[in-house]
């Protein structure tokens, strides 16, 4: 089975107050995008790879894979104004013949291999889609604006879902072309009666939200 991977990085990362985008903070020595692109394209499991770049940094997104030697790279589109917008503009670039699509979040810059290997087993046995997710482990409460706590929320059978997540292509082109938003992909192809399974997830994960999680994830690398 021939295994598209899009990597979508084309969020603003407005929290981490630079100006430059996310995929462009540093890691290190090197731009945040730079770890989980050449992760991916290390995966023995991914044939290619669509890169989703923030609007007008296509080009110094294509030095940096040629710079990493990241040969599987195909193709490198400008985002959209959504993450979904942004899977849409990748999908666009994904052939017709590719069986498998896998979304990974570059702003989870720690992509075990292994993972990869686990949301993909699934769709060989008839599973239209599989995210890595950790059971929740605090408690849950939604609260208001002002901090009232309005209740507090059964934990019993909630996942935090992560990224790569895997889908039968055709599924996910479906889901993806009936519109909408969605702050991951699984829910698109729920939402259209796509059967996903959840498998485990890992912590290390993590996705690069404000600066403490860029230093968080630095001092794993080092
Ligand atoms: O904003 P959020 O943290 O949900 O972003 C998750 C991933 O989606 C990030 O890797 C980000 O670059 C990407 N994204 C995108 N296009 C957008 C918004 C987010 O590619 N318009």
């Amino acid at each position: 089975m021939s295994v598209w991977a899009i990597l979508v990085a084309a969020g603003r990362g407005e929290r981490l107050g630079l100006d430059q985008p996310k995929a462009f903070a540093k890691l290190g020595e090197e731009p945040l995008l730079a770890e989980p692109l050449h992760r991916l394209d290390e995966c023995e499991w991914v044939d290619a790879i669509v890169l989703v770049a923030p609007p007008g940094w296509e080009e110094p997104s294509i030095l940096l894979a040629e710079e990493l030697g990241c040969g599987k790279v195909s193709a490198c589109v400008p985002g959209g104004e959504t993450r979904a917008d942004s899977v849409r503009a990748g999908l666009a670039e994904v052939p017709a013949d590719a069986l498998v699509v896998l979304v990974h979040d570059a702003a989870r810059p720690l992509l075990p291999a292994d993972v990869v290997e686990r949301v993909l087993a699934p769709l060989s046995e008839g599973w239209d889609g599989a995210v890595p997710g950790i059971p929740v482990a605090d408690t849950l409460k939604r609260v208001g604006a002002d901090g009232t706590v309005a209740e507090t929320v059964s934990r019993d059978g909630l996942w935090a879902v992560q990224t790569p997540q895997a889908f039968v292509a055709d599924a996910l082109r479906a889901a993806a072309a009936a519109g909408g938003d969605a702050t991951d992909c699984a829910s698109l192809v729920e939402a259209r009666g796509g059967r996903v399974r959840v498998v485990p997830g890992d912590p290390r994960l993590l996705k690069v939200t404000t600066a403490d999680d860029l230093a968080k994830i630095a001092s794993w690398l080092a």
